[in-house]
């Protein structure tokens, strides 16, 4: 396999390399290659550090990926012999393999080492190691003014090309994207849209950066609740977060004099907040000056003090409960 040779892998995974190259192509019998292999003294340890190199070089030099797959692919089954030393579980997986000339073998791998080259990729196409997704363009194309919601300029995209190749793949690739990183919204319309439209999203995300306002604050804090791996819930409130109300403050206002400026508790999707639990922490912050107008610092601690009461402490299933 002259491709072992492209690359600056360790001495030692290159002799094993070989070795399953020459069992590859009948050069040795199998049972030769698995004495290869229980002989090397640090075989699991060789092995992973050239897996881990390979899919670094895929995430850098995406044109070397059918190499490196290879090379991956070679050193699983090697690994396999580590732990099965009979080398039955080798056989096994070895003969489901497809010939050699079929198409990329990619997703044949064990999906721990899929997982290691998606994160491989991720680091090196976002530098900030908790960085932040951001949902570009915005869905909804609601009227929300957007003030607080542009991102700040450190913020890079993602390129998720990765995600396009084939829909196992997008899948698996996207779950890692969202249990990795924030998923910030400029609203909760766009939060909405965004939520009730991929599936995969609602099941991985962990972390949500959302700017509290919109007309469709209490359907999207609905659609939060749903979300089963969700831990981490940080609400920027400004002076647009009471723009739209709750059906019971709007019809009270019907009869009663409007409270003047109207109270966050009476911000649409207050009571469907009030629903989620199950949460790590939740953050309430107050939008910057340079971004829009801000509430009031009370008020900022008064709801960061009830969200954590409510939301933090319990989790969705005794709430369903009640
Ligand atoms: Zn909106």
């Amino acid at each position: 396999m002259s491709h072992i040779d492209r690359y600056a892998i360790p001495n030692d995974a290159k002799v094993l390399l070989r070795a399953h190259d020459d069992c590859r192509f009948g050069r040795i019998k199998h049972h030769e290659l698995v004495r290869v292999v229980q002989l090397s003294t640090n075989a699991r340890k060789v092995l992973t550090e050239a897996i881990k190199k390979c899919a670094r070089i895929i995430a850098t030099k995406p044109w070397e990926l059918n190499y490196c797959v290879d090379i991956i692919q070679a050193c699983t089954e090697m690994l396999a012999i580590t732990t099965a030393p009979d080398g039955a579980f080798f056989l096994l997986w070895y003969q489901n393999m497809p010939p050699q000339h079929e198409e990329f073998p990619f997703l044949k791998l064990p999906r721990d080492i899929r997982r290691m080259v998606y994160d491989e990729y991720l680091k090196n196409n976002i530098s900030k190691a908790d960085s932040i997704l951001v949902a570009y363009p915005k869905r909804g194309g609601c009227q929300c003014s957007g003030l607080g919601a542009q991102p700040d300029a450190h913020l890079s995209r993602i390129n998720t090309a990765l995600a396009q190749t084939c829909r196992l793949l997008s899948a698996e690739f996207l779950e890692q994207l969202y249990r990795r990183y924030t998923v910030h919204y400029t609203c909760t319309c766009d939060m909405h849209q965004s939520l009730r439209a991929n599936t995969v999203l609602r099941e991985n995300v962990r972390r949500i950066k959302v700017h509290w306002n919109g007309p469709e604050s209490d359907m999207a804090f609905r659609l939060v609740r749903r979300c089963s791996r969700l831990k981490i819930l940080h609400l920027v409130i400004s002076k647009a977060t009471t723009n739209h109300l709750t059906r019971r403050e709007e019809r009270m206002q019907q009869y009663f004099r409007p409270q003047k400026p109207a109270r966050i508790c009476d911000a649409l999707g207050m009571d469907e907040l009030l629903r989620i639990r199950g949460l790590d922490t939740v953050f309430v912050s107050n939008i910057t000056t340079r971004q829009g107008f801000r509430r009031s610092d009370d008020e900022r601690a008064n709801l960061h003090h009830l969200l954590n009461t409510q939301l933090v402490t319990h989790n969705i299933a005794s709430s369903d409960s009640q």
